[in-house]
């Protein structure tokens, strides 16, 4: 049976957009995933880390999956290091950040993985492209809905919406013609 599960996907360094569109292929290509929906692009100023930051590209997808959560973590994990994430500094700048937000209504907290992911609650980068594709969603450790999470946030991040919900396009045509490498 198949699950539903929400993505997280944030990039500050290189192509960023084509990043995004790499990894949305890759994931449905070869990880028993079916891309569902997704948000607008939207454009952050960096939180924490290093100063001086590029700024963040961030968006969100749902998909369809047969993998169990930590195999989808495990999948999130590979494509972040194919695009070359590097952790060697906390909050610093990044070709991909993948986090596994929401896994129909699971929850999970051991030591390879927390689900609904710990922050996502706090960050408007986060919840207000959630609040785009599913406004009912509930957060099943908190009990409200995704549109009143982010309602409920005082310091929102400014974001700058910077390009609809195709971009997605260019992934999920190409996961029809697999031939296409990544
Ligand atoms: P962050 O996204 O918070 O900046 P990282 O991307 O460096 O941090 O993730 C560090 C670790 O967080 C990963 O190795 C992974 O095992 C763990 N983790 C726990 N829960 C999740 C989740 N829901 N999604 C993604 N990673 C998670
Ligand atoms: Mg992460």
């Amino acid at each position: 049976m198949n699950a539903t599960a929400y993505i997280a996907l944030g990039a500050n360094l290189g192509d960023r957009r084509d990043t995004f569109v790499r990894a949305v292929r890759k994931l449905t290509a070869e990880h028993a995933a079916t891309w569902r929906a997704s948000s607008s692009l939207y454009e952050t100023s960096a939180v924490g880390g290093p100063a001086g930051q590029p700024d963040y590209l961030n968006a969100v997808v749902s998909i369809a999956t047969r993998l169990p959560p930590h195999d989808l973590l495990d999948a999130l994990l590979q494509i972040e290091r194919l695009h070359g994430r590097r952790r060697d500094v906390r909050h610093g700048p990044r070709t991909l950040d993948l986090d596994l937000l929401l896994y129909d209504d699971c929850v999970i907290a051991d030591d390879r993985l927390q689900v609904p992911h710990p922050r996502a609650h706090l960050r408007s980068f986060v919840l207000a492209p959630l609040v785009e594709i599913a406004p009912k969603l509930v957060h099943p450790r908190l009990g409200l809905t995704v549109t009143q999470l982010l309602a409920r946030l005082e310091n929102a991040e400014h974001l700058r919406p910077c390009a609809g919900p195709e971009w997605i396009a260019d992934a999920t045509l190409s996961t029809q013609h697999s031939a296409l490498s990544t």
